[in-house]
């Protein structure tokens, strides 16, 4: 499947999810309530998808929509302070073709980049519990399996950060031992099929007001993003995890259309599929693999 009409259908189940009470409610009663400042616009209220560019080589993940920002607009860090800040960053480093992102007609293009959160629904107080985490990260999960071109992800915030190593899980990865240490720009290198994990602080206005992250310390993350995306060569490393995945489309316990990747990985049984003689009659292009000088990152 392509790769925009499989994140199509990622967004369209997102949008429709219902599985937490709790989230679903807090989301509808900020839509009807409204903040003053917007009591003229139609909040959008539902389960907020990813978005970006379908050929991203970066993967921006966040923590969740905010109340009056994406719960708002409808697009991940939209609408908001947190937005302002994401996004002046984004277009000083060249991933964004503007500086800011005010609603989903304003005219943003991502160029290479794709943002996504591990949380889809507003949270109360901004904190999302463990379990709905869980529930929700089949969707993240589905969206690196299409992101055949990913080599790094920067992740916001220190619950995002535990959120992804949890999604490499779900993939099949095996886990980290020991568990890899949040800091501010912490790079962690890819192992096996994993993308490289750049570490950030959330641009939320508790951190970028008490100047814990400054403008600079975000274009650090962003071009460090470019420099470990451009070293790591064209093609992802998780295609490899992709091809092993056998499992036939099908919907989990808590009703998520897992589209076979969400559960046990199936092992590859019998004759492989023929790639080579695909590539001889031209059909299927070599994968490079992702590169990394891995003794050079070290002593940066
Ligand atoms: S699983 Fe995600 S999208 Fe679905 S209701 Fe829970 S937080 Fe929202």
């Amino acid at each position: 499947m392509r790769a925009n009409v499989a994140l199509d259908q990622v967004a369209h189940d997102v949008t429709a999810c219902q599985v937490c009470p709790r989230l679903r409610a807090h989301c509808q009663e900020v839509a009807r309530v409204k903040r003053a400042a917007y009591r003229h616009e139609n909040y959008w209220g539902r389960p907020v998808p990813g978005f970006g560019d379908p050929r991203a080589r970066l993967l921006i993940v966040g923590l969740a929509p905010g109340a009056h920002g994406a719960n708002r607009t409808g697009r991940l860090f939209t609408g908001d302070r947190s937005a302002d800040f994401l996004f002046a960053s984004l277009h000083r480093t060249g991933w964004a073709n503007q500086p800011n992102s005010t609603h989903v007609d304003d005219g943003l293009r991502l160029t290479g980049a794709f943002i996504s959160a591990v949380g889809r629904c507003a949270p109360p107080d901004n904190r999302p519990t463990p379990e709905e985490i869980r529930r929700c990260l089949p969707f993240l999960v589905r969206e690196i399996t299409y992101l055949r071109h990913l080599c790094v992800v920067v992740v916001l915030g220190q619950i995002a950060f535990a959120g992804i190593w949890a999604a490499f899980e779900l993939l099949g990865h095996p886990p980290r031992r020991p568990r890899p240490v949040f800091g501010h720009c912490a790079v962690i290198e890819a192992v096996g099929a994993d993308p490289i994990v750049i570490a950030s602080y959330h641009p939320s206005q508790q951190n970028t007001q008490t100047g814990r992250l400054t403008p600079a310390m975000l274009d650090q993350v962003f071009v460090r993003a470019r420099e470990l995306a451009d070293r790591a060569g064209p093609r992802i490393s998780v295609s490899r995890v992709r091809r092993s995945i056998t499992a036939p489309r099908r919907t989990d316990s808590l009703g998520h259309k897992t589209g076979g990747v969400c559960g046990p990985i199936a092992p590859r049984t019998g004759p492989r599929s023929g790639g080579r003689e695909r590539r001889r009659a031209g059909r299927l292009r070599p994968e490079p693999q992702c590169r990394v000088r891995r003794s050079r990152d070290r002593n940066r």
